[in-house]
């Protein structure tokens, strides 16, 4: 079979292409591709609440292409004014405990009241072994076909704080795209529930009953973090060790001070494959919006997360300026070789680099 010339499926160079390959359905879609969108089409676009504009910008954004970056730059600055209206909710915990199982769940109650769901996800290992956790196609099978959801899965990035930015850019185009739910998943693995932790309203730890010793294995500072902690798999055999978990977990949290939040977090059972427990859990979240919102903590934190996503982007930005200028690559080598021959030290070798 010969390769040929206007196929579609010809971007995958080398793959033999059968004869019948509809050219003209290929090149529409070769034109479609190509063609510039301006910034006006895609906040038109978003606002209006089209998917495949929002998934495009959101591509835009994790681009590192600068013309790229200058672009979702402009639509996420045009799209702020519509942002900052959902609440935004944070899920972690370890592979296997059911977040995508719970999610679909969640998430399919929220649609199923008419609301609009993301869920987006930050996944520091999908960088290293090219997969992500929401990557599984067979993942929220439900979810994925629901037209009032929109499941986005982990931009792989180099460094858990580059992808963390992305998503959170992806935050405020999916609300402009009138997702009044975010919903931002994550395994528990660096410190990636921190990252998200910084751009959630709630955050939900997801855990199952073991047997005893519910409190081991659980990484310092995330119960601190958690406004909820809900056993998952609260259903046949295991409904006894998930309330014996439940009472454990209560016990814990007691012992934390009280959140600036002034919600004392609370622990639920669930079971998300059989859609149990889940209106209680919708419920909590919307005590805590309603409790945050009176006492106006909600934005402060809000406001207080801008804050810090402001000083770690002028980091990161200053890190990316200093490392990709070339005056300082060059120096760098050479101040390496000084300090491996004794002739210097790293604080005088940085010193030097930075004045450049
Ligand atoms: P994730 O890795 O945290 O996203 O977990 P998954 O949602 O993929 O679930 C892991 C396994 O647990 C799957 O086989 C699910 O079917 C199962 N599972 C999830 N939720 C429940 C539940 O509520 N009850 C029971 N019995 N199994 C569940």
């Amino acid at each position: 079979m010969a390769l040929k010339k206007k196929s579609a499926l010809q971007e995958k160079q080398g793959v033999l292409q059968p004869e019948t390959t509809n050219s003209s359905a290929a090149q529409q879609i070769k034109k479609s591709r190509s063609k510039q969108f301006s910034v006006d089409d895609f906040v038109t676009k978003i606002i209006a609440g089209d998917i495949p504009f929002l998934s495009r910008a959101i591509t835009l954004v994790e681009s590192t292409h600068t013309a790229h970056q200058e672009k979702a730059n402009q639509i996420l600055e045009r799209c702020l004014p519509y942002a900052n209206t959902s609440v935004r909710i944070g899920i972690t915990g370890v592979p296997g405990v059911g977040k995508s199982t719970f999610i679909e769940s969640y998430g399919k109650h929220l649609t199923q009241q008419g609301k609009k769901v993301a869920v987006l996800a930050i996944d520091p290992t999908s960088s290293v072994n090219k997969g992500s956790i929401l990557g599984d196609k067979t993942r929220m099978e439900e979810l994925v076909t629901d037209a009032n959801a929109f499941i986005r899965p982990s931009p792989s990035g180099t460094s858990l704080g580059g992808v963390a930015q992305k998503t959170r850019e992806s935050i405020i185009l999916c609300e402009a795209a009138g997702f009044d739910t975010i919903i931002i998943e994550t395994v528990g693995v660096g410190q990636s529930e921190t990252a998200v932790h910084s751009m959630v309203d709630f955050f939900l730890l997801l855990k199952i009953a073991g047997a005893g010793d519910e409190l081991q294995g659980i990484k310092r500072g995330i119960i601190e973090m958690a406004d909820a902690i809900v056993i998952n798999k609260a259903d046949g055999d295991n409904i006894q060790n998930a309330k014996i978990a439940k009472t454990e977990f209560n016990r814990a949290l007691h012992l934390y001070p009280p959140k600036e939040s002034m919600w004392q977090p609370k622990v639920l059972t669930c079971s998300a494959i059989k859609h149990i427990g889940i209106t209680e859990i919708d419920s909590m979240i919307s005590a805590y919006i309603q409790l945050t919102t009176k006492n106006h903590y909600f934005t402060k934190r809000r406001n207080e997360q801008n804050m810090y996503w402001l000083k770690t982007s002028i980091e990161q930005q200053l890190k990316e300026a200093f490392y990709s200028n070339k005056k300082v690559a060059k120096q760098l080598e050479k101040e390496i070789k000084k300090l491996e021959e004794g002739n210097t030290t790293p604080f005088n070798a940085a010193k030097r680099l930075l004045k450049l």
